[in-house]
C-alpha cells in the first residue's frame, strides 16, 4: 500500500470520550468526528448500545405505531432513483378515490392506531383545496392524527393544509450535498428542497425529515454531514432509509455498507435523543431482520402499511417494496411481532416530545411568524 493512502487507525480513547460527550453533554460533532466514528468499526458496538440505552431512556419498550395509506402514485417529479417518476412508464398509475381514503381510515382507527400517514407524488390531481376537504371531512368522522408526505407546496398552501387539521408533514431532504442533489432530481435544486422544508416549519407543522444513505456517488463524508445537517434541523421525526438499487445495478457506493446503514441511525439516535425515528420498510430488503434490529435498538416508531393491497404493490418507490410490505410485519400481526420482540405497542397519538415544539400541538395551525 502507498504510505499517502494508508489509512491510520484513529485513536479509540479519543473517540471513545467523543461517544460519551456526545450521550452525556448533548456535544454536536463536528462532520469529520462523524466519519471517524463511522469509519471505526471497533466501535460499532458500542454506538449501537448507546443507541439503545439513549432509546430506552425516552421511549422505554414502547414502539409508536403509524399507519401509512399510500393514496396516489402520480409523480409530476423525476427523481432518478424512484420507481414512481413521472418518467417511468412501465408502471400501471393509480389514484384513490377520496371515499375510499375515508373508509381506510376510518378502519385504522376501527383497529385503534391512531394516527395516519397520507402519502402520495407530488400529484396535481391531489390539489391543495381538494385535500382540505378531504383532512376536514377525516377530522369530522375520526379522532386520529393525520401526518402528510406529499412532497413541495407553497408557504400558503402548507398554511392551509395545517389550519385544516393536518398536524405533522414529511418531507425527506434526501442528500444535503447540492452536487448529488442535482444529479438525482432534474429541475430541481438542495436549496428548493431546503426552502419547502423550512416553509413546512413555518406553517407550524411538527416536521419530519431525512435522507437516503448509499446513494451511488455518495462518500461516507457525505453520510456525515447528511446526519449533522439532520440533526442541527432538530425534526421532530426521522425518516431515513437505504438507497435500493435497481434490478440489474450491483455496486453499491463507498456510502452503501449496510452496517454503516444501521450504525447511521444509531449515530441519529445520539444526536436527537427525543426525535421519533421509524424503522423503514428498506432495511427489510436487504436484511430480512432489518426492521426489527432498529426497532429493539435505536427506532422507537414502526409504520405499517395500510394502503389497499390492490394498490400496494403498484407504489413501487424501489425494487422489493411490494414484497417487504407483506411480509411478516402484516398490520394485523403487529401487536403480536413487537411482543415477540419483548416490545409494546404505545398508546396516545406520539406526538412530538421535543421542547420547542409544544406549542405546536394544541395550536390550530397558526404561523410563526
Ligand atoms: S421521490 Fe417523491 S417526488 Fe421524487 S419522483 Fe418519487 S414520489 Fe415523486
Amino acid at each position: 500500500m502507498e504510505l499517502s493512502k494508508k489509512v491510520e487507525e484513529p485513536p479509540i480513547n479519543r473517540l471513545s470520550h467523543l461517544l460519551k460527550i456526545i450521550v452525556q453533554e448533548n456535544y454536536l460533532p463536528e462532520a469529520n468526528e462523524i466519519v471517524e466514528l463511522l469509519n471505526t468499526g471497533q466501535l460499532h458496538e458500542t454506538i449501537i448500545s448507546y443507541a439503545t440505552k439513549v432509546k430506552q431512556r425516552h421511549f422505554g419498550d414502547e414502539i409508536h405505531i403509524r399507519g401509512i395509506i399510500e393514496f396516489s402514485n402520480y409523480c409530476v417529479k423525476q427523481c432518478k432513483y424512484c420507481g414512481i417518476r413521472s418518467n417511468n412508464s412501465k408502471i400501471v398509475r393509480y389514484r384513490m378515490e377520496d371515499e375510499e381514503i375515508i373508509t381506510r381510515i376510518k378502519l385504522l382507527h376501527q383497529l385503534g392506531y391512531p394516527t395516519v400517514v397520507l402519502q402520495g407524488g407530488e400529484d396535481p390531481m391531489f390539489s391543495t383545496s381538494r385535500l382540505v376537504n378531504l383532512i376536514k371531512t377525516i377530522k369530522k368522522s375520526v379522532d386520529i392524527v393525520i401526518t402528510l408526505s406529499i412532497g413541495e407546496r407553497t408557504q400558503e398552501e402548507y398554511v392551509e393544509l395545517r389550519k385544516a387539521g393536518a398536524q405533522r408533514f414529511l418531507l425527506r431532504f434526501e442528500t444535503c450535498s447540492q452536487e448529488l442533489y442535482a444529479k438525482y432530481h432534474p429541475h430541481s435544486s438542495f436549496k428548493k428542497r431546503e426552502e419547502a422544508l423550512l416553509r413546512i416549519r413555518k406553517a407550524g407543522f411538527q416536521t419530519g425529515t431525512g435522507f437516503l444513505m448509499g446513494l451511488p456517488g455518495s462518500t461516507v463524508e457525505d453520510l456525515a454531514r447528511n446526519i449533522l445537517y439532520t440533526s442541527k434541523f432538530k425534526p421532530d421525526m426521522i425518516g431515513t432509509g437505504p438507497y435500493i438499487p435497481p434490478e440489474g445495478l450491483t455496486s453499491l457506493s463507498p456510502s452503501g455498507d449496510r452496517n454503516l446503514f444501521f450504525i447511521t441511525i444509531a449515530l441519529l439516535r445520539l444526536l436527537n435523543p427525543l426525535a421519533h425515528i421509524p424503522a423503514t420498510t428498506a432495511f427489510d430488503t436487504f436484511d430480512m431482520r432489518g426492521r426489527e434490529k432498529l426497532l429493539k435498538t435505536s427506532c422507537n416508531v414502526f409504520m405499517p402499511n395500510l394502503t389497499p393491497c390492490k394498490y400496494r404493490k403498484l407504489y413501487t418507490l424501489y425494487p422489493s417494496k411490494s414484497r417487504v410490505d407483506k411480509d411478516q410485519w402484516h398490520f394485523l400481526k403487529v401487536d403480536t411481532t413487537l411482543s415477540s420482540l419483548g416490545l409494546t405497542k404505545a398508546t396516545g397519538p406520539g406526538d412530538s416530545i421535543l421542547p420547542e415544539s409544544q406549542n405546536l400541538i394544541q395550536d390550530k395551525g397558526e404561523t410563526n411568524e
